[in-house]
Protein backbone atom coordinates (compact mmCIF):
# COMPACT_ATOMS: atom_id res chain seq x y z
CA UNK A 1 0.00 0.00 0.00
CA UNK A 2 1.23 3.84 -0.86
CA UNK A 3 2.24 5.88 1.68
CA UNK A 4 -1.34 8.57 3.00
CA UNK A 5 0.77 11.43 1.93
CA UNK A 6 1.61 9.82 -1.66
CA UNK A 7 -1.93 8.06 -2.16
CA UNK A 8 -4.10 11.01 -1.38
CA UNK A 9 -2.30 12.65 -4.55
CA UNK A 10 -3.99 13.96 -7.69
CA UNK A 11 -3.17 11.88 -9.99
CA UNK A 12 -6.14 12.53 -12.50
CA UNK A 13 -4.12 14.39 -14.93
CA UNK A 14 -0.95 11.93 -14.60
CA UNK A 15 -0.60 10.32 -18.34
CA UNK A 16 2.32 8.48 -18.12
CA UNK A 17 5.21 8.01 -15.80
CA UNK A 18 9.20 8.38 -16.39
CA UNK A 19 11.16 5.79 -13.99
CA UNK A 20 14.74 7.10 -12.89
CA UNK A 21 17.00 4.43 -11.35
CA UNK A 22 19.92 5.16 -9.57
CA UNK A 23 22.83 2.26 -9.29
CA UNK A 24 24.57 4.07 -6.60
CA UNK A 25 28.37 2.12 -7.73
CA UNK A 26 31.77 3.22 -8.86
CA UNK A 27 34.98 2.17 -9.22
CA UNK A 28 36.32 5.39 -7.92
CA UNK A 29 35.72 8.83 -7.00
CA UNK A 30 35.72 11.07 -9.99
CA UNK A 31 37.30 14.51 -8.53
CA UNK A 32 34.54 17.01 -9.57
CA UNK A 33 31.55 14.58 -8.85
CA UNK A 34 29.60 14.76 -5.85
CA UNK A 35 26.72 12.41 -6.57
CA UNK A 36 25.77 9.53 -4.34
CA UNK A 37 27.54 6.35 -4.71
CA UNK A 38 29.64 3.65 -3.26
CA UNK A 39 32.80 1.87 -4.52
CA UNK A 40 31.79 -1.70 -2.39
CA UNK A 41 30.74 -3.68 -5.50
CA UNK A 42 30.39 -6.26 -3.15
CA UNK A 43 27.21 -4.79 -2.00
CA UNK A 44 25.71 -5.13 -5.61
CA UNK A 45 23.58 -8.02 -4.91
CA UNK A 46 21.99 -6.75 -1.35
CA UNK A 47 20.89 -3.26 -3.83
CA UNK A 48 19.66 -5.28 -6.62
CA UNK A 49 17.31 -7.11 -3.89
CA UNK A 50 16.16 -4.07 -2.31
CA UNK A 51 15.28 -2.16 -5.77
CA UNK A 52 13.32 -5.54 -6.65
CA UNK A 53 11.19 -4.44 -3.43
CA UNK A 54 11.29 -1.28 -4.29
CA UNK A 55 9.66 -1.82 -7.47
CA UNK A 56 6.97 -4.05 -6.15
CA UNK A 57 6.36 -1.36 -3.34
CA UNK A 58 5.91 0.94 -6.13
CA UNK A 59 3.47 -1.40 -8.18
CA UNK A 60 0.01 0.51 -7.66
CA UNK A 61 1.91 3.80 -9.56
CA UNK A 62 3.59 1.59 -11.88
CA UNK A 63 0.68 -0.45 -12.95
CA UNK A 64 -1.57 2.88 -13.49
CA UNK A 65 0.00 4.51 -15.63
CA UNK A 66 2.12 3.77 -18.52
CA UNK A 67 5.43 3.45 -18.15
CA UNK A 68 7.18 6.11 -20.85
CA UNK A 69 11.03 6.58 -20.30
CA UNK A 70 13.21 4.67 -17.84
CA UNK A 71 16.79 6.11 -17.33
CA UNK A 72 19.71 4.59 -15.37
CA UNK A 73 21.77 6.64 -14.21
CA UNK A 74 24.32 6.80 -11.30
CA UNK A 75 26.59 5.92 -10.21
CA UNK A 76 28.00 3.70 -13.35
CA UNK A 77 24.91 1.59 -14.35
CA UNK A 78 27.38 0.23 -16.76
CA UNK A 79 29.02 -1.44 -13.89
CA UNK A 80 26.14 -3.10 -12.58
CA UNK A 81 26.90 -6.98 -13.95
CA UNK A 82 24.20 -8.54 -16.71
CA UNK A 83 22.63 -10.75 -14.53
CA UNK A 84 21.39 -8.34 -11.89
CA UNK A 85 20.51 -5.80 -14.88
CA UNK A 86 18.75 -9.12 -15.87
CA UNK A 87 16.61 -9.15 -12.84
CA UNK A 88 15.83 -5.71 -12.39
CA UNK A 89 14.04 -5.60 -16.56
CA UNK A 90 12.43 -8.91 -15.73
CA UNK A 91 10.70 -7.27 -12.67
CA UNK A 92 9.46 -4.46 -14.89
CA UNK A 93 8.54 -6.63 -17.61
CA UNK A 94 5.96 -8.18 -15.36
CA UNK A 95 3.96 -4.76 -15.75
CA UNK A 96 1.83 -4.57 -18.89
CA UNK A 97 2.77 -0.57 -18.47
CA UNK A 98 6.03 -1.53 -19.14
CA UNK A 99 6.37 -0.41 -22.98
CA UNK A 100 8.90 2.54 -22.80
CA UNK A 101 9.81 4.31 -25.80
CA UNK A 102 13.21 5.33 -24.74
CA UNK A 103 15.39 3.12 -21.74
CA UNK A 104 18.82 4.88 -21.27
CA UNK A 105 21.59 3.33 -19.83
CA UNK A 106 24.74 5.70 -18.42
CA UNK A 107 27.83 3.91 -19.19
CA UNK A 108 31.87 5.05 -18.37
CA UNK A 109 34.00 4.05 -21.70
CA UNK A 110 36.04 1.15 -20.10
CA UNK A 111 32.26 -0.63 -19.85
CA UNK A 112 31.52 -0.01 -23.38
CA UNK A 113 32.43 -3.31 -24.79
CA UNK A 114 30.48 -5.67 -27.44
CA UNK A 115 29.19 -7.88 -25.18
CA UNK A 116 27.81 -5.62 -23.03
CA UNK A 117 26.29 -3.47 -25.87
CA UNK A 118 24.70 -6.64 -27.27
CA UNK A 119 23.45 -7.43 -23.64
CA UNK A 120 21.66 -4.40 -22.82
CA UNK A 121 20.09 -4.35 -26.57
CA UNK A 122 18.64 -7.68 -25.46
CA UNK A 123 17.37 -5.91 -22.06
CA UNK A 124 15.15 -3.39 -24.07
CA UNK A 125 17.60 -0.62 -24.00
CA UNK A 126 17.41 1.92 -26.48
CA UNK A 127 19.67 4.63 -25.43
CA UNK A 128 23.45 4.80 -24.11
CA UNK A 129 24.89 7.87 -22.40
CA UNK A 130 28.33 7.76 -21.97
CA UNK A 131 30.71 9.77 -19.93
CA UNK A 132 33.78 10.78 -21.99
CA UNK A 133 34.42 13.96 -20.62
CA UNK A 134 37.33 14.32 -22.48
CA UNK A 135 39.77 13.28 -25.04
CA UNK A 136 42.69 14.94 -23.09
CA UNK A 137 45.14 12.53 -20.76
CA UNK A 138 45.87 15.75 -18.87
CA UNK A 139 42.22 16.73 -18.37
CA UNK A 140 40.89 13.19 -17.64
CA UNK A 141 43.75 13.38 -14.93
CA UNK A 142 42.68 16.77 -13.93
CA UNK A 143 38.89 15.24 -13.43
CA UNK A 144 40.35 12.08 -12.26
CA UNK A 145 38.89 9.92 -14.71
CA UNK A 146 40.61 7.09 -15.08
CA UNK A 147 39.69 5.95 -18.70
CA UNK A 148 42.71 6.19 -21.40
CA UNK A 149 41.35 9.15 -24.55
CA UNK A 150 42.20 5.74 -26.70
CA UNK A 151 39.33 4.07 -24.86
CA UNK A 152 36.86 6.93 -25.26
CA UNK A 153 36.85 7.27 -29.03
CA UNK A 154 37.00 3.03 -29.10
CA UNK A 155 33.66 3.59 -27.41
CA UNK A 156 32.28 6.40 -29.27
CA UNK A 157 32.93 4.36 -32.45
CA UNK A 158 31.49 1.35 -31.15
CA UNK A 159 28.23 3.02 -29.84
CA UNK A 160 27.82 4.69 -33.44
CA UNK A 161 27.88 1.77 -34.71
CA UNK A 162 25.51 -0.47 -32.55
CA UNK A 163 23.09 2.46 -31.29
CA UNK A 164 21.04 4.68 -33.23
CA UNK A 165 20.57 6.88 -30.01
CA UNK A 166 23.34 7.94 -28.02
CA UNK A 167 24.57 10.63 -26.11
CA UNK A 168 28.24 11.43 -24.60
CA UNK A 169 28.70 14.18 -22.07
CA UNK A 170 31.91 16.96 -22.00
CA UNK A 171 33.10 18.97 -19.63
CA UNK A 172 34.77 22.43 -20.71
CA UNK A 173 35.95 25.31 -18.51
CA UNK A 174 38.59 22.68 -16.53
CA UNK A 175 42.11 24.55 -15.49
CA UNK A 176 44.52 23.01 -18.36
CA UNK A 177 42.11 22.74 -20.96
CA UNK A 178 42.47 25.23 -24.03
CA UNK A 179 39.68 26.24 -25.64
CA UNK A 180 40.45 24.76 -29.16
CA UNK A 181 41.48 21.43 -27.14
CA UNK A 182 37.77 21.48 -26.35
CA UNK A 183 36.08 22.36 -29.15
CA UNK A 184 38.29 19.32 -31.20
CA UNK A 185 36.78 17.36 -28.38
CA UNK A 186 33.07 18.55 -29.95
CA UNK A 187 34.02 18.12 -33.49
CA UNK A 188 35.49 14.67 -32.93
CA UNK A 189 31.98 13.71 -31.55
CA UNK A 190 30.43 15.62 -34.67
CA UNK A 191 32.19 13.64 -36.84
CA UNK A 192 31.49 10.61 -35.00
CA UNK A 193 28.24 10.78 -35.76
CA UNK A 194 26.69 11.56 -32.17
CA UNK A 195 23.10 12.53 -31.83
CA UNK A 196 23.40 13.68 -28.67
CA UNK A 197 25.47 16.00 -26.66
CA UNK A 198 25.96 17.19 -23.34
CA UNK A 199 28.08 19.69 -22.47
CA UNK A 200 28.78 20.77 -19.04
CA UNK A 201 30.83 23.35 -17.81
CA UNK A 202 32.88 22.51 -14.94
CA UNK A 203 31.96 23.86 -10.89
CA UNK A 204 33.06 22.83 -8.05
CA UNK A 205 30.75 21.26 -5.39
CA UNK A 206 31.99 20.97 -2.15
CA UNK A 207 32.05 17.20 -0.86
CA UNK A 208 34.82 16.90 -4.03
CA UNK A 209 38.41 15.88 -4.36
CA UNK A 210 38.23 19.16 -6.64
CA UNK A 211 36.78 21.06 -3.85
CA UNK A 212 39.37 19.87 -1.23
CA UNK A 213 42.28 20.62 -3.59
CA UNK A 214 40.88 24.33 -4.09
CA UNK A 215 40.79 25.04 -0.44
CA UNK A 216 44.17 23.44 0.31
CA UNK A 217 45.35 25.93 -2.98
CA UNK A 218 46.29 22.98 -4.91
CA UNK A 219 43.87 23.99 -7.43
CA UNK A 220 42.75 27.12 -9.36
CA UNK A 221 38.92 27.72 -9.80
CA UNK A 222 37.96 27.46 -13.72
CA UNK A 223 38.92 30.72 -15.64
CA UNK A 224 35.58 32.71 -16.19
CA UNK A 225 36.51 34.09 -19.69
CA UNK A 226 37.37 30.28 -20.75
CA UNK A 227 34.29 29.06 -19.90
CA UNK A 228 32.54 31.51 -21.65
CA UNK A 229 34.30 31.50 -24.89
CA UNK A 230 34.17 27.31 -24.84
CA UNK A 231 30.57 27.63 -24.18
CA UNK A 232 29.67 30.39 -26.81
CA UNK A 233 31.78 28.87 -29.32
CA UNK A 234 30.64 24.90 -28.75
CA UNK A 235 27.24 26.37 -29.13
CA UNK A 236 27.72 28.07 -32.45
CA UNK A 237 29.68 25.28 -33.52
CA UNK A 238 26.81 22.63 -32.63
CA UNK A 239 24.22 24.84 -34.43
CA UNK A 240 26.23 25.12 -37.57
CA UNK A 241 26.53 21.73 -37.76
CA UNK A 242 22.41 21.40 -37.73
CA UNK A 243 22.33 20.44 -33.80
CA UNK A 244 19.59 21.49 -31.87
CA UNK A 245 20.15 23.41 -28.56
CA UNK A 246 17.52 21.90 -26.47
CA UNK A 247 17.97 22.82 -22.85
CA UNK A 248 21.20 24.84 -21.38
CA UNK A 249 23.64 22.28 -21.83
CA UNK A 250 21.80 19.94 -24.29
CA UNK A 251 21.75 19.48 -27.84
CA UNK A 252 20.51 17.44 -30.26
CA UNK A 253 20.03 16.07 -33.98
CA UNK A 254 16.72 17.17 -35.45
CA UNK A 255 14.03 14.26 -33.91
CA UNK A 256 17.21 12.93 -31.63
CA UNK A 257 16.30 14.74 -28.38
CA UNK A 258 16.22 12.61 -25.06
CA UNK A 259 12.59 12.00 -23.97
CA UNK A 260 13.33 11.44 -20.43
CA UNK A 261 15.05 14.62 -20.40
CA UNK A 262 12.11 16.15 -21.70
CA UNK A 263 10.02 14.61 -18.92
CA UNK A 264 12.18 16.63 -15.68
CA UNK A 265 12.11 19.70 -17.68
CA UNK A 266 8.81 20.02 -18.92
CA UNK A 267 7.80 18.52 -14.94
CA UNK A 268 6.11 15.32 -16.18
CA UNK A 269 5.60 12.71 -13.18
CA UNK A 270 8.61 10.95 -13.02
CA UNK A 271 9.03 8.39 -10.39
CA UNK A 272 12.68 7.96 -8.65
CA UNK A 273 14.17 4.10 -7.14
CA UNK A 274 17.16 3.49 -5.68
CA UNK A 275 19.22 5.76 -2.96
CA UNK A 276 19.20 9.53 -3.48
CA UNK A 277 16.88 9.11 -5.86
CA UNK A 278 13.88 11.96 -6.15
CA UNK A 279 10.52 11.33 -7.48
CA UNK A 280 7.84 13.94 -8.71
CA UNK A 281 4.12 13.86 -9.20
CA UNK A 282 2.09 17.32 -9.54
CA UNK A 283 2.79 18.73 -7.47
CA UNK A 284 4.62 17.02 -5.06
CA UNK A 285 7.96 15.88 -4.45
CA UNK A 286 9.92 12.55 -2.37
CA UNK A 287 13.16 11.58 -1.91
CA UNK A 288 15.36 8.84 -0.83
CA UNK A 289 17.91 8.43 1.37
CA UNK A 290 21.38 9.32 0.14
CA UNK A 291 22.37 6.15 1.77
CA UNK A 292 22.50 2.36 0.71
CA UNK A 293 22.64 1.01 3.76
CA UNK A 294 19.60 3.16 5.22
CA UNK A 295 17.50 2.37 1.92
CA UNK A 296 18.18 -1.28 2.10
CA UNK A 297 17.35 -1.52 5.40
CA UNK A 298 14.29 0.11 5.28
CA UNK A 299 13.17 -1.76 2.03
CA UNK A 300 13.94 -4.94 4.33
CA UNK A 301 11.25 -4.07 6.61
CA UNK A 302 8.80 -3.43 3.47
CA UNK A 303 9.00 -0.03 4.08
CA UNK A 304 8.87 2.87 1.47
CA UNK A 305 12.28 4.57 1.82
CA UNK A 306 11.52 8.21 1.94
CA UNK A 307 13.38 10.42 3.57
CA UNK A 308 11.59 13.24 2.76
CA UNK A 309 8.54 14.62 0.75
CA UNK A 310 6.95 17.69 0.72
CA UNK A 311 3.64 19.11 -1.68
CA UNK A 312 5.25 22.08 -3.62
CA UNK A 313 4.00 26.02 -2.87
CA UNK A 314 3.03 27.89 -5.43
CA UNK A 315 6.51 29.68 -4.86
CA UNK A 316 8.38 26.61 -5.38
CA UNK A 317 6.51 25.50 -8.13
CA UNK A 318 7.31 28.58 -9.79
CA UNK A 319 11.18 27.89 -9.31
CA UNK A 320 10.54 24.90 -11.12
CA UNK A 321 9.29 26.08 -13.98
CA UNK A 322 12.46 28.85 -14.15
CA UNK A 323 14.97 25.67 -12.94
CA UNK A 324 13.70 23.62 -15.71
CA UNK A 325 11.47 25.03 -18.23
CA UNK A 326 13.00 28.40 -18.92
CA UNK A 327 16.56 26.68 -19.85
CA UNK A 328 14.88 24.81 -22.51
CA UNK A 329 14.59 25.84 -26.31
CA UNK A 330 10.38 25.59 -25.29
CA UNK A 331 10.88 28.76 -22.75
CA UNK A 332 7.95 30.75 -20.69
CA UNK A 333 4.74 32.26 -21.33
CA UNK A 334 4.33 34.79 -18.34
CA UNK A 335 0.64 33.65 -18.72
CA UNK A 336 1.90 29.84 -17.32
CA UNK A 337 4.14 31.20 -14.81
CA UNK A 338 1.67 29.97 -11.64
CA UNK A 339 0.24 32.11 -9.25
CA UNK A 340 0.24 35.71 -10.57
CA UNK A 341 -1.57 38.56 -9.60
CA UNK A 342 -2.40 40.99 -12.94
CA UNK A 343 0.31 42.93 -11.43
CA UNK A 344 2.57 40.63 -11.12
CA UNK A 345 2.24 39.45 -14.43
CA UNK A 346 2.78 42.88 -15.94
CA UNK A 347 6.19 43.86 -14.11
CA UNK A 348 7.31 40.04 -15.38
CA UNK A 349 6.74 40.90 -18.58
CA UNK A 350 8.52 44.55 -18.63
CA UNK A 351 11.34 42.99 -16.64
CA UNK A 352 11.42 40.13 -19.68
CA UNK A 353 11.27 42.85 -22.57
CA UNK A 354 14.37 44.64 -21.03
CA UNK A 355 16.29 41.31 -20.91
CA UNK A 356 15.22 40.83 -24.43
CA UNK A 357 16.54 44.21 -25.35
CA UNK A 358 19.85 43.31 -23.80
CA UNK A 359 20.20 39.98 -25.68
CA UNK A 360 19.60 37.69 -22.88
CA UNK A 361 16.18 36.47 -23.55
CA UNK A 362 14.36 36.15 -26.84
CA UNK A 363 10.52 35.95 -27.63
CA UNK A 364 9.58 33.05 -29.37
CA UNK A 365 5.49 33.64 -29.89
CA UNK A 366 4.42 33.94 -26.45
CA UNK A 367 7.16 32.04 -24.79
CA UNK A 368 10.27 33.90 -23.62
CA UNK A 369 13.52 31.62 -23.71
CA UNK A 370 17.36 32.45 -22.97
CA UNK A 371 19.95 32.88 -25.71
CA UNK A 372 23.53 31.62 -25.44
CA UNK A 373 23.94 34.79 -23.84
CA UNK A 374 21.51 34.62 -20.99
CA UNK A 375 22.17 31.34 -20.61
CA UNK A 376 25.73 31.76 -19.08
CA UNK A 377 23.80 34.36 -16.87
CA UNK A 378 20.65 32.19 -16.25
CA UNK A 379 21.00 32.42 -12.37
CA UNK A 380 21.23 35.61 -12.08
CA UNK A 381 18.27 36.04 -14.74
CA UNK A 382 15.80 34.40 -12.44
CA UNK A 383 16.86 35.70 -9.45
CA UNK A 384 16.09 39.68 -11.21
CA UNK A 385 12.58 37.87 -12.66
CA UNK A 386 11.53 36.62 -8.73
CA UNK A 387 12.45 40.26 -7.60
CA UNK A 388 10.27 41.93 -9.95
CA UNK A 389 8.03 39.22 -9.47
CA UNK A 390 8.32 39.92 -4.97
CA UNK A 391 8.20 43.64 -5.85
CA UNK A 392 4.80 43.84 -7.35
CA UNK A 393 1.22 43.24 -5.40
CA UNK A 394 0.65 39.95 -5.14
CA UNK A 395 -2.71 37.54 -5.35
CA UNK A 396 -4.90 38.13 -2.01
CA UNK A 397 -5.39 34.58 -0.27
S1 LIG B 1 31.20 11.23 -12.45
FE1 LIG B 1 30.04 9.35 -12.75
S2 LIG B 1 31.61 7.73 -12.66
FE2 LIG B 1 32.53 9.55 -11.74
S3 LIG B 1 32.13 9.35 -9.54
FE3 LIG B 1 30.49 10.57 -10.42
S4 LIG B 1 28.86 9.14 -10.86
FE4 LIG B 1 30.75 7.95 -10.59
Amino acid sequence: MLPDWLAAAPVEKVETLGLYIHVPFCRRACHYCDFYFTPRASLMGDYAEALLREIDLYAPLLERFPIETVFLGGGTPSWLPIPLLERIFQRLYRFSSYQPDEVTIEANPEDITTENLRHWQGLGVTRVSVGIQSFSENVLQTLGRYHAPAVARQAVEKLASSFFDWNADLIFAVPGQSVESFLADVRFLIEAGAPHLSLYGLTIEERTVLHKKLQRGRFSPPNEDAYRTAYLEANALLQASGFIWYEISNYARPGRESLHNWRYWLRKPYLGLGPSAHSYLPHLRWANPRNLKAWVTTLGRDSFPVEFHEELTIEKQRMEVWLTQFRTRVGVMVAEVPGLSLAQQAALCQTLEAMAQQNLVEKIGAAFRLTPEGALLSDALILQLETAIERAPALHV
